[in-house]
């Protein structure tokens, strides 16, 4: 019997938590609380607390976030920003809109940034460094700080998808000057819609991006400060967030479940390289937001899923960013163009049972055997 497993199932938030969506909707909504009011507020102190930053900041989204982090440092024309390119387009786009230049460079083995690379892509106009804490696995920070402090450079963090991952201990997003998380609904914290946040330790940073998200206007003096925009996190969005927020651990801890049962299943087959399992190393503790395998005959595989009601899908549309070949990219990443012939994600998400997960792998294993 085939069992549809969708790669993502959008209601299933809302659906399974019905009732507290709407009471807080009517809450929210009944007090006219719509922009920047308490509910606003305590979801950016918990998020604080929660990953051990000093300062949050909700805006929009993550793309903005990333672009108002870099804005707040100054940096800008003629600067490069070294980036992995196995990541959302938004991470170099944030670089470009600041006028800087995006410079992308390989992944590594656990598809995150490769230390070795970045090493070589530094130039006298290198200004920063910004990996990306990919699939809910933050990379390994020690290496990455060490390459910025030999050559004076920042780190912002793309943690868009990492929220709760820690590399010793620490969170994502609290190691350079600031971290950027997505509430996009896919996201391990999805909201109703778009938002996201900025996560920070340098008051001064904090400081602008509270203006800048809100136009630049200085709610003490009436004044406007700087060049702004309109970036607020919406407060519903923030209610809906700070609802799930109390729940976060569990989500963690199912995802890591997930990821468990993948291992035991898959974890012997030969033509698949499976991401580092949840307690294979003490360094990190990943959340999952993706799980993301390397298969041989990786479009078959995904036909194959396909056609047992499975759905998979290839991150950034199946390229890596350097290779949008109309964003004026010239770089040749031989590791991370290979990886992405054969990188897939098969469902990781909470409206997935046990049952699910072993279908799914049946379903690979059958694969590889027939
Ligand atoms: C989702 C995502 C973003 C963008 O987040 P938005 O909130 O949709 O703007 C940026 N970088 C990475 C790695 C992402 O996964």
């Amino acid at each position: 019997m085939n069992i549809h497993v969708p790669f993502f199932n959008y209601s299933f938030l809302f659906e399974s938590q019905k009732e507290h969506f709407l009471k807080t909707f009517q809450d929210v909504s009944s007090r006219g609380a719509f922009i920047t009011q308490k509910d606003l507020v305590d979801f950016e102190q918990n998020l604080a607390v929660f990953s051990g930053a000093e300062y949050a900041v909700g805006v929009a989204n993550a793309t903005d976030a990333l672009e108002m982090l870099i804005a707040a440092t100054g940096i800008g024309y003629g600067d490069e920003v070294i980036f992995c390119s196995h990541t959302m387009v938004a991470t170099a786009s944030a670089i470009h809109v600041n006028g800087a230049i995006p410079i992308p460079v390989e992944a590594g083995a656990d598809h995150l940034i490769d230390p070795a690379s970045i090493e070589q892509a530094i130039t006298p106009r290198t200004k920063a460094i910004m990996p990306t804490q990919l699939n809910g696995r933050t990379c390994d920070m020690d290496a990455v700080q060490e390459i910025a402090d030999k050559h004076n450079l920042l780190i912002f963090e793309d943690s868009a998808q990492a929220l709760g991952s820690r590399f010793k201990g620490r969170h994502a997003g609290t190691f350079g000057v600031g971290g950027c998380i997505s509430f996009y609904p896919a996201k391990i914290l999805g909201c109703l819609g778009d938002g996201g946040a900025v996560l920070c330790n340098d008051q001064k940073i904090y400081n602008k991006i509270m203006l800048m998200r809100d136009h630049g206007r200085n709610p003490e003096t009436g004044d406007v400060d700087l060049w702004g925009r309109n970036s607020r996190l919406d407060n519903l969005q923030a209610a809906f967030l700070d609802l799930q927020f109390k729940e976060y651990d569990k989500v963690i801890s199912r995802r890591r479940h997930i990821a468990n049962i993948y291992q035991e299943q898959l974890g012997s087959i030969e033509q698949l390289v499976l991401p580092p399992a949840p307690d294979s190393s003490p360094d990190h503790f990943d959340v999952f937001q993706n799980y993301e395998i390397e298969a041989e005959r990786r479009d078959e595989l995904k036909e194959y899923l396909t056609e047992q009601g499975v759905g998979t899908l290839i991150q950034w549309g199946g390229k890596a960013v350097h290779q949008f070949k109309k964003l004026g990219f010239g770089q040749s990443l031989p590791y991370t163009e290979r990886l992405f012939e054969t990188i897939l994600m098969v469902p990781m998400n909470m409206s997935l049972s046990d049952d699910d997960v072993h279908y799914v792998s049946d379903c690979i294993k059958y694969f590889y055997q027939r």
